[in-house]
C-alpha cells in the first residue's frame, strides 16, 4: 500500500505521486515564521506537523528538498521595528535566532533552505515577477502608487479556499497583508512608500516601496524550487488570503500549475479556548520550557493528534506526554538489557507494520502512536514472562530506531559527570579485587550524586535516579 494524503485543493485523500519522473525527490515549501515576535505553540503545531511529513517521506525512501522562508518584512515586522525604535534587520535578528533555537528544542529537522524575504536576490525576483504580471495584464499600478493583482484576470482565483466569488462580490483594492474573505479585493504586490514605512524601503520601476507579503513566498518558492512544487504546506489560517494569492501570482508568471498537493494543519486551542494574549493562554515554547516542560514533551503533545483534527493543548496533556515518554524510555532500556548480539525475525503477532501503515494513511499520527504503545505493552508482557528472546529484543531495538527516526522521542542525552565516572572506575577496581564492602560503599557514594549503578554481565550499568 502506498502513501495517501489529503489535498486541501480537491478536498480528497489522494495517492501520493511525486512530480519527479524518477519518483525519488519531493520538493516541499512551507511558510515559515514572521519574525516580529517569538513563535507560539500554534505556529509550532504547523512546524511539527511539517517535520512529521518530511520524516515520513524519508522513512518511505524519498529524498526531500525543503524550503522554509522567514518573513522578515511585512506589515507586522515594520510596525514592530518602529515601536522598538530599531532598524528592521536589528529588530528581526533576535527573533530569527530564537526561532532556530526553538526548532532545535522541538527536534524539528532544519529545512534545506531558509531564505529571508529581504535578501537582495529574492527582492529582485519579486520585482521581476511583478513586472511580468503588469506586462501580461494581471496587475496594475493604482492612483496610490501601489501595484495590485487584478483578481478577475485569473479565473481560478478562490479555488483553494473554495470561495464563491459571485456571492462574495469582490470589489476595490486591499493594501494590508491580512484580511477577511468578506473584504476580498485586488491585493497589493508592491506597496508604495508611506510615512509609516520609515526607512524600510527599496527602489523599483514603480517608485520607492516594499513588497506585499504574498509575492515574497511566490518569489522564494519558485526561485528556489522551480515553477512546480510537490507539496506546499502551512496552517489552515494561511489558506486565505496568503496561499490563494501565491497560486494566482505564481501561475500567472510561470504558466505552470504551482503546487501538486496542498496540506494544511488545523488550528490549536489551549484548554479548549482560542489562544490569545488577552485570555492569558498565549504560550511560546520558552514559556513552556520555563515551566519545567521539555522540548520533547511539547513535541509529543503537538504530534499526538492527527494534523487534520483541531488540537486542544492542555497542561494535563503535557503531563500525559511526560508519562508516555517515560514508558518509551523504560521500554527502550529493558530491550537494551535483554538484547543479544544477533537479530532474530519477530513473531507475526508483534505487528510492527501498523505504525508505518497509520502514517501512510494521511499521516495519522494518533493511530501510529496507538500502534507503538500497543507494541510496547505486548513486548513488556513478554519481557515480564521471560518469553521474548534476546534476538527478538535486538530486532525490536532496530525497529525502535526506525520509528524514532520519525518521532525523535529519545531521551535527552544525559552527560555523566566526571565525579561519577571516577567513582565508577574505582568501583570496577574494587570489584575486580573482590573488595565487596568497598564496592557497596562506592555504590552509595554514586547514589548520593543522583545515579544508580547495576551490575550486569557486560559490567556496571549507570542510570539517572
Ligand atoms: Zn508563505
Amino acid at each position: 500500500m502506498g502513501i495517501s494524503y489529503f489535498n486541501s485543493l480537491t478536498r480528497q485523500v489522494e495517492p501520493f505521486v511525486p512530480l519527479d519522473p524518477a519518483g525519488k525527490t519531493v520538493s516541499i515549501y512551507t511558510c515559515g515564521p514572521t519574525v516580529y515576535n517569538y513563535a507560539h505553540i500554534g505556529n509550532f503545531r504547523a512546524y511539527v506537523f511539517e517535520d512529521l511529513l518530511q520524516r515520513h517521506l524519508e522513512f518511505r525512501g524519498y529524498t526531500v528538498d525543503r524550503v522554509m522562508n522567514l518573513t522578515d518584512v511585512d506589515d507586522k515586522t515594520i510596525r514592530g521595528c518602529h515601536a522598538a525604535g530599531l532598524p528592521l534587520a536589528e529588530f528581526t535578528q533576535p527573533f530569527k535566532d530564537a526561532f532556530f533555537q526553538d526548532l532545535e528544542a522541538l527536534r524539528i529537522k532544519p529545512a534545506d533552505h531558509f531564505p529571508a524575504a529581504t535578501e537582495a536576490v529574492h527582492i529582485a525576483r519579486m520585482i521581476e515577477m511583478i513586472a511580468t504580471l503588469i506586462e501580461r495584464g494581471h496587475a496594475y499600478q493604482a492612483d496610490d502608487g501601489s501595484v495590485y493583482f487584478r483578481i478577475n484576470s485569473f479565473p481560478a482565483y478562490g479555488r483553494l479556499a473554495h470561495l464563491n466569488l459571485d456571492e462574495l462580490r469582490p470589489s476595490g483594492r486591499v493594501n494590508s497583508d491580512e484580511y477577511e474573505k468578506e473584504n476580498i479585493a485586488d491585493f497589493a504586490l508592491w506597496k508604495a512608500w508611506s510615512e509609516a514605512d520609515g526607512d524600510v524601503v527599496w527602489e523599483s520601476p514603480w517608485g520607492r516601496g516594499r513588497p506585499g507579503w504574498h509575492i515574497e513566498c511566490s518569489a522564494m518558492a519558485t526561485g528556489i524550487l522551480g515553477p512546480q512544487i510537490d507539496i506546499h504546506c502551512g496552517g489552515e489560517d494561511n489558506i486565505f488570503p496568503h496561499h490563494e494569492a501565491e497560486i494566482a501570482q505564481s501561475e500567472c508568471v510561470t504558466g505552470h500549475s504551482f503546487v501538486k498537493l496542498w496540506m494544511h494543519c488545523k488550528h490549536l486551542l489551549v484548554e479548549n479556548q482560542k489562544m490569545s494574549k488577552s485570555a492569558g493562554n498565549f504560550y511560546t515554547l520558552r514559556d513552556l520550557l520555563g515551566k519545567g516542560h521539555t522540548g520533547r514533551e511539547v513535541r509529543y503533545a503537538l504530534l499526538s493528534v492527527k494534523y487534520r483534527e483541531p488540537l486542544n493543548f492542555t497542561f494535563e496533556g503535557l503531563d500525559a506526554a511526560r508519562s508516555a515518554l517515560a514508558r518509551f524510555d523504560e521500554w527502550s532500556r529493558r530491550l537494551q538489557d535483554a538484547a543479544g548480539p544477533a537479530a532474530e525475525p519477530l513473531p507475526e503477532d508483534l505487528k510492527t507494520e501498523a505504525f508505518g501503515a497509520a502514517l501512510d494513511d494521511d499521516l495519522n499520527a494518533s493511530a501510529a502512536l496507538g500502534a507503538l504503545f500497543e507494541l510496547i505493552r505486548e513486548t513488556n508482557k513478554r519481557l515480564d514472562a521471560g518469553t521474548l528472546t534476546p534476538g527478538q529484543a535486538r530486532s525490536l531495538l532496530a525497529w525502535r530506531d526506525e520509528v524514532n527516526s520519525i518521532l525523535r522521542f529519545e531521551s535527552e542525552a544525559v552527560a555523566i559527570p566526571a565525579e561519577v565516572e571516577a567513582l565508577l572506575a574505582r568501583r570496577a577496581e574494587a570489584r575486580a579485587s573482590k573488595d565487596w564492602a568497598g564496592s557497596d560503599r562506592l555504590r552509595d557514594e554514586i547514589a548520593a550524586l543522583g545515579w544508580t549503578v547495576k551490575d550486569t554481565k557486560e559490567g556496571q550499568k549507570l542510570s539517572k535516579i
